[in-house]
């Protein structure tokens, strides 16, 4: 058996390692989660956990918003002029993208924090 401690719980034995950071995590820190592309599940410590999911957060931000944007009120800055259209269908997914990394490393921030 896995005789080392939890590396956020020295007190208690890890049952694994994390699948990305690779540190030895016991009961409480392991979740187990299911790659949405490989499909495979795997166990990530909470840290990891977290900044897995403010990634898909992330990615959210920075294409579905811009998308839906574009999508649904674009076409009313085409109308006002073609130029201000193309200004907003090229600064809305920069925006988004840069709101994306800001969430993303303010999360980063907030989970090391913890
Ligand atoms: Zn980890
Ligand atoms: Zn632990």
């Amino acid at each position: 058996m896995y005789k080392v401690p939890c590396f956020y719980h020295p007190e208690s034995l890890a049952i694994g390692q994390c699948a990305r950071c690779g540190q030895p995590i016991c009961a409480t820190c392991s979740t187990m989660t299911t790659s949405y592309i490989t499909r495979i599940p795997r166990r990530l410590c909470r840290v990891c956990l977290a900044l897995s999911e403010a990634k898909t957060i992330a990615i959210i931000i920075g294409t579905f918003v811009p998308f839906v944007l574009m999508a649904s009120i674009g076409w009313v800055f085409f109308v006002i002029s073609p130029i201000v259209g193309w200004i907003y269908l090229l600064t809305v997914p920069v925006i988004s993208a840069i709101g994306a990394i800001f969430y993303y490393r303010g999360k980063i921030r907030e989970i090391k924090a913890t």
